[in-house]
């Protein structure tokens, strides 16, 4: 641990990995602190986020993304999170391989300096993951975390080989068991589990359309239409497609 405790492990953990990335994928991952939409977007299902991916690093940087990931969480709960990251090549195989998943698609994003003496944070999310640590002040505010795991339960001869979120669960079932029959019928409210969103609001949350732009954007148009995040990104990507068009179009003879 470094002389000032988990800040000063998770500050050189970030600032090692902004070293090792590419010229590309820094600008990916890096963002200033008041970008807001992307530094608010929490989301567990699997669909790119703004950061750069796990899948396009090099080793080092991978390494040092991992190394990131663990500054937030104990032994348990990273073996859970690299599990869970695990898991997305069995359900890929589950599912005939119909999706693709890929445990590469996860993304890291650092948003303002984590040198500096202002507020920064990091994100470390991808399906079923999501940890984000915000500092400041030398204070830790952690996000909620996120973690999942499907298949929740891999057994073989009757014998689980994975179950990352046993402890979890296990305990969830027997503190329902000593709740006794009463206690249960006020705790049970539903036979079946609600849906896994409830707010629509992180569907509104979309990449800027530029090629050239990584900003996100809240898409509050009531057609849901609303491709860029700003005007002058609208117009540029309308300008280069009117000029490739023009430049293909066959010459009058
Ligand atoms: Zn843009």
């Amino acid at each position: 641990m470094t002389a000032d405790g988990v800040p000063g492990e998770m500050r050189s953990a970030a600032m090692t990995l902004l070293a090792t990335l590419d010229d590309r994928q820094r600008s990916l991952a890096a963002r200033p602190f008041t970008d807001d939409a992307a530094r608010r977007w929490l989301e567990y299902r699997p669909a790119q986020r703004p950061g750069a991916c796990i899948a396009e690093m090099s080793g080092a940087a991978r390494k040092a993304a991992h190394r990131l990931l663990a500054t937030g969480l104990s032994d348990h709960a990273y073996a859970q999170a690299m599990a869970a990251i695990a898991l997305e090549e069995v359900l890929d195989r589950r599912e005939r391989w119909l999706w693709g998943r890929h445990s590469g698609d996860y993304w890291v994003s650092v948003f303002g300096d984590p040198v500096g003496g202002d507020p920064w944070s990091w994100r470390f999310e991808g399906h079923h993951l999501s940890v984000t640590m915000t500092l400041a002040g030398g204070e830790i505010s952690p996000a909620p975390v996120f973690l999942g795991a499907n298949p929740a339960c891999v057994s073989h001869a009757g014998r689980p080989v994975s179950r990352p979120l046993a402890p979890e669960e296990d305990l969830a079932r027997a503190l329902i068991d000593a709740l006794g029959p009463a206690g249960r019928d006020l705790a049970v409210v539903a036979g079946q589990a609600p849906g896994d969103i409830r707010s629509q609001q992180l569907g509104r949350l979309h990449l800027c359309a530029a090629d050239d732009c990584t900003n996100v954007h809240i898409d509050l148009s009531k057609n849901r239409s609303r491709r860029f995040c700003s005007t002058s990104c609208a117009n540029r990507t309308n300008v280069a497609a009117y000029r490739t068009r023009r430049a293909t179009r066959p010459t009058p003879s």
